[in-house]
Parts: C-alpha cells; structure tokens; sequence
C-alpha cells in the first residue's frame, strides 16, 4: 500500500517540527511527519551523556514563536530542551501527525506524476513535497581503529550513552575533545579511577557564561509584555556580533584568543601540559567551545591527556603511537557526527534517476539557499550545506526555511504548477559566492581542518554570513530562479 500526503516531512528535531507548526499556520493540515524513533527531540532525545547542554543561551536557543520565560539557567541542559520540545509538539498539536519508528529509506523523484515516492521500514508513501528536518549531526561518527573489536569492556559513542554502564572507579579512555568531549569529561572525572583523554587537536574552550536564571527575571519575562523578546532580541544582536570576527575580519579574533590562553594560563601552571592544550590555529577555525571546567579538570592526578594519537585498540586497553599501553576497562567516542557525508545513507534520485549522494561526492555539495537542489524539485533540506552556524542558533536558520518553503508552496499554488526546480544558474550563482565568502572566512584562513570541510578542503557546512542576510535573501521567491513545471 503506498500513502498518498500532499507534504511529507523526515525528523522531529527542531527542524521537522518547525516545518510541521508552519504548515499548520499555514492551513495545510494534509501532510505527516515520519520519524525513525519513538519520541520528538532529535538531538536532544539522543544526546544524554553527562552535562550535555546547548552552547548558544537558550532564551536564544528556542523557537521565536514558542518563548519560553522559564529557563532555569542561561545554558539548559538536555533535559530541559527535550521537555521543551515535547511541550511544544503538545501544545501545537503535531503528535497526531507523527508516524513514530518509520525510518526513511529513500526517495525517488517520479518525473510524470511530479510526486515523490518515499520508501520506509515499512509502508511505501507518495508525496509532492519532501521536507528533511534529518539533522547534521545526527550519525555518530565512529573511528575505525585497529583491534576495536577485540576490547572486552564496554565501548560506546556520547550519542549514545550506555547509562547501565557503572563507570565508578574504572579506567576509562576517552578517544576525541570536541563539543559533547569538553561537557562530559569534567563530570565523568569526579567518578572514574583513571581517565586517559586522547586529544588529536586542541580546542579553543572559552569560559562560560552559565547563571542560573533570577525568579525576578522570570516573572518580568511573563509579567512585562515585550521584556522577553526585547531581552531576546539583545541576545541576538550579541551573538551576531561574533561573525564579525568568523567572516573574514580575522584582526578582531586576538581578543578572544587573549581570553582563552589567559584562562589556561590561571587554570594549568606546568608548561608543558598548558602546551599540549594551546591550539596552533586560530580561534574559531573549528567550532568554538564553552567551558569552566574542561581544562582545571586536567589537574587531577587521575586524569592523563594524551596527544600521542590512538594506534590500535586490545582487548583491555589502548596503544598509543609511541607504543604506550593506556589499560582501559570502558571506551568512550567523543568523536564527532557524520557531517559532510550524512547524505550518503539517504537513498535519493532525483530526475533522470540521478542519485543526490553520488551528485554530492562527484560535483561537490551544491544547493540553492542550503535548502534545494536543482534536479530534485519540491525537495527541501533543513539546515542543509552551508546553513550551519558557529555564532548564533541555527534555530534562527529552521525558522527562515521553513517561512521559505511556505511561500515557495503558496507561490506553486499561486502559479498552478505541480512542480519547483531550482535553476542550475541560480544554484551556481549562490554557491559561487558562498565559497567566495567562505575563502575569506577563519574556516579556511585559521589553519585547520574541521568538520567543516570536505575532502576538497571545502566548507560545505557553514553559513559565512550574518544570519539577518540569511533572512533577507529567503524572505521572498525570486521567480526566476526556478522552472515551475506542471502536472503532465
Ligand atoms: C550535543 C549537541 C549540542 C548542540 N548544541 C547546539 C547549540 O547549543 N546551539 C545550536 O545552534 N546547535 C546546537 N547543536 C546542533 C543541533 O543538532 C541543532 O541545533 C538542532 O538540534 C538540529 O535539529 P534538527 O531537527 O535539524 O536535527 P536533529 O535534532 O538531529 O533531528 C533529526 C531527527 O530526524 C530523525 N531522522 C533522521 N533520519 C531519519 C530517517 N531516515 N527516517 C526517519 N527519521 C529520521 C532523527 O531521529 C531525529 O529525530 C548541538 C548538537 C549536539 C549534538
């Protein structure tokens, strides 16, 4: 049995359910939302390791149409935004459009009928438009080691916490430093015999400016109409300002670099240990991290940072390159998502049965406006190539895709057409000047690599840009950037 829905959205991360609030405002009421788990949340369902909380402040980090006056503090932790997220699917009434443990397989694109064919771990589904609200880092990205399969304990990634693993006085390695690495290290130490933190790169930890959230303020937000989305609105306008620095004015970034080493210089007295943790490229590079206990945490006599590198893995312990044995009871990958290459799972043809992944790896990422492809019509990507952010909340980017892709369904209505394909010129013009832009940034001036890139040394992933010119050039259709197509 194959069902029909005019509108068919993937994930209920902030994404999915984004798009699903906005096509209600919309009226449009014919559409499901499939998600492969059995609960909303996304990365706020899965992340449950120790200390996962946001880096962007949460008054910022929500929904504009969904405010929240009750943060408890100025960075919530995950369980508070997966509340948060379930009390939005409640209150805007999406639960009844969720099909829970429907995981999407692929799509075709079937060019006579003008639909998309979605196929799942079960039903079939036909559908004219196809949201993915898939998330970008959203598939663990899992080392291949040597001997990684021989280790007898329990091993497992930060996305996938095993929280019926007692860590407890056991030897415990860590492999990886980035975002989730710097939140769970400083709390897992305090319970560990021996932790062994294997750091590849350095990163640049800022300190955090974390408060618990004033009762007084929380009343103000809900007594005083306009003080939350004023204070909001200040948020906005300070996290902005970090672009600055990112997208090219790179002689503004030595201030926060002087904030960071002057904290490791407090934090870690022995030279050669605040070497080890000094990065040797420049502050946002990679992502910028936030933290005021990653690096005092290293001042434990029980936690050891390695910068040696991981060369294989045996059955009660890890080796490092030097031929040092580091004895491990439980193994923990703090290593990061599949970024670039998180499309290569999806399996989608477009028109002529050109397959998006192989596109992708051939000719590089290209979209129009991060969001659709030329050659894949009415296919829209959430957060898609080069709409990521380091700066500010990407929640800002979901909420101006999914106001687009409203308009971009008026207009097809509007214009009688069955089908919208970005343009070939359009997409080549925007991409031109992203990579034009992305050049100039500290993504690739900082002297890095980072997920950010791909195999070209290409930034695919962030917007280099302020986020206001993301609103801008996505607040209306421009006709001719596409080829409206009508049913045949
Ligand atoms: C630990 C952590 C902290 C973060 N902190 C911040 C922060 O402070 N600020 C910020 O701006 N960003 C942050 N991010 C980035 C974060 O991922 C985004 O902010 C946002 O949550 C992404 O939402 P999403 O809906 O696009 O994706 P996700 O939240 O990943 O949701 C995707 C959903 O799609 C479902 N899905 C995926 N594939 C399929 C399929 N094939 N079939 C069916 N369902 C599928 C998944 O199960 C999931 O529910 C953080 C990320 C992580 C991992």
């Amino acid at each position: 049995m194959v069902i029909k829905k005019d509108v068919i959205i993937i994930g209920t991360g902030f994404a999915g359910m984004g798009a699903a609030m906005k096509l209600r405002q919309s009226g449009r009421e014919d559409f499901v939302i499939l998600e492969k788990a059995h609960d909303v949340g996304g990365t706020w369902r899965d992340n449950t390791y120790p200390g996962c909380e946001c880096d962007i402040p949460s008054h910022m980090y929500s929904f504009s149409y969904e405010l929240n006056t009750d943060w408890s503090k100025s960075f919530s932790g995950q369980e508070e935004i997966w509340a948060y997220l379930r009390k939005v699917a409640d209150e805007q009434g999406i639960r009844p459009y969720i099909s829970f443990g429907v995981e999407v397989t692929g799509a075709t694109w079937d060019e006579d009928q003008k639909v998309w064919t979605i196929r799942t771990n079960g039903e079939d589904y036909q559908a004219r438009v196809l949201i993915a609200g898939v998330g970008g880092l959203h598939i663990p990205n899992v080392p291949e080691i040597a001997g990684a399969d021989s280790f007898e304990g329990p091993k497992f990634h930060s996305a996938q916490w095993d929280h019926s693993v007692d860590l407890k006085g056991k030897k415990v390695v860590v492999i990886g430093t980035g975002a989730s690495a710097i939140q769970f290290i400083p709390i897992i130490a305090q319970e560990v015999g021996q932790l062994t933190v294997f750091q590849r790169t350095a990163a640049w930890v800022l300190p955090k400016k974390d408060k618990p959230t004033p009762e007084w303020r929380k009343k103000a937000f809900a007594a005083i109409p306009g003080a939350h989305r004023a204070y909001r609105n200040a948020l906005y306008w300070s996290l902005e300002a970090r672009a600055i620095a990112f997208n090219g004015h790179l002689n503004v970034l030595p201030l926060a670099e002087k904030i960071v080493k002057r904290e490791l210089a407090k934090s870690i007295p022995d030279a050669e240990l605040r070497a080890k943790l000094t990065p040797d490229y420049r502050l946002g590079c990679k992502r910028v991290l936030q933290s005021n206990t990653y690096y005092p945490t290293f001042l434990r006599d029980d936690v050891e940072l390695n910068t040696d590198g991981v060369r294989e893995i045996l059955s009660d312990g890890v080796i490092d390159n030097n031929g040092v044995k580091h004895p491990a009871d439980i193994i923990i990958y703090g290593t990061g998502f599949h970024v670039i290459d998180a499309f290569d799972y999806l399996d989608i043809k477009g028109k002529d049965g050109v397959d998006l992944a192989a596109q992708f790896r051939d000719n590089g990422v290209e979209t129009y406006l991060g969001m659709t492809i030329n050659g894949f019509p009415n296919l829209y990507f959430m957060l898609g190539p080069n709409t990521a952010l380091g700066h500010n909340s990407v929640v800002f980017m979901i909420e101006q895709q999914t106001k687009f892709i409203i308009r971009m369904l008026d207009e097809m209505d509007r214009r009688d057409v069955a089908a919208a394909d970005a343009t070939k010129e359009a997409q080549s013009a925007f991409n031109v000047e992203i990579q034009r832009l992305v050049e100039k940034g500290i993504w690739t001036q900082g002297g890095c690599t980072s997920w950010y890139l791909d195999s070209q040394g290409k930034n695919r992933t962030i917007w280099p840009k302020f986020t206001f010119q993301y609103w801008w050039e996505t607040r209306k259709i421009k006709g001719s950037d596409f080829a409206w197509e009508r049913a045949a």
